[in-house]
């Protein structure tokens, strides 16, 4: 294997650049996606405190998961 070269024949500055175009990308997607969620969840849940915590938790972990796929899928396109 030569030396400086990632995997997929891409060096290692032009791999990064990927990396951070890719999580840009998926910030957006993961933003988009988001936000309509936690509107629906704040006017279909009751405003109680359980209803609440389940409708943070579950737009936390929404956000992580879609960045996450977003992410991986941005970077199968860019590459
Ligand atoms: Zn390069």
């Amino acid at each position: 294997m030569i030396p400086g070269l990632a995997v997929g024949g891409l060096c290692s500055a032009c791999w990064a650049k990927l990396v951070r175009r890719a999580r840009r990308i998926s910030q957006w997607v993961a933003v988009g996606t988001t936000l309509p969620l936690a509107l629906y969840m704040t006017l279909s849940l009751p405003h109680d405190r359980t209803s609440r915590l389940v409708a943070v938790v579950s737009v936390l972990v929404w956000y992580m998961l879609s960045s996450l796929i977003a992410r991986r899928v941005a970077l199968e396109w860019l590459q």
